[in-house]
């Protein structure tokens, strides 16, 4: 025969009730490792997700600056070799040291003197 309800001491009540809330302060407490546990895991994952990406951006950036130092290349136009840009029809680029059509001002091949 095991003690009714109300023949519990109020001692008694108040150890089942600490015991409850200890277990279930237990189980909080694991569940929430297990929680900081999976977030440290996918914070490490996003972390070396993030410095992958980072890097990709980084040479992404360096192909882009590259480009716009060559002077955009927008297309699939032919290279040409005069002017070192990408178009089509005869090259219409313009030496500013001698003032011919067809070659770069840094390609120029003429003698100038000095401009002062
Ligand atoms: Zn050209
Ligand atoms: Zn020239």
């Amino acid at each position: 025969m095991s003690a009714t309800r109300q023949g519990m001491s109020s001692a008694e009540i108040d150890q089942i009730v600490a015991r409850r809330v200890i277990d279930a302060i237990e189980a909080i407490t694991i569940y929430e490792t297990k929680i900081r546990m999976t977030h440290d895991l996918i914070n490490q994952v996003i972390r070396q997700e993030t410095k992958v990406e980072k890097n990709a951006n980084n040479k992404r950036r360096a192909y882009t600056i590259g480009a716009n130092e060559k002077k955009a290349y927008a297309g699939n136009l032919p290279y040409c070799n005069k002017c070192k840009l990408h178009h089509v029809g005869p090259c219409t680029v313009k030496c500013s040291n001698c003032k011919w059509v067809g070659h770069m001002t840094r390609d120029c091949k003429e003698y100038v003197a000095a401009m002062n």
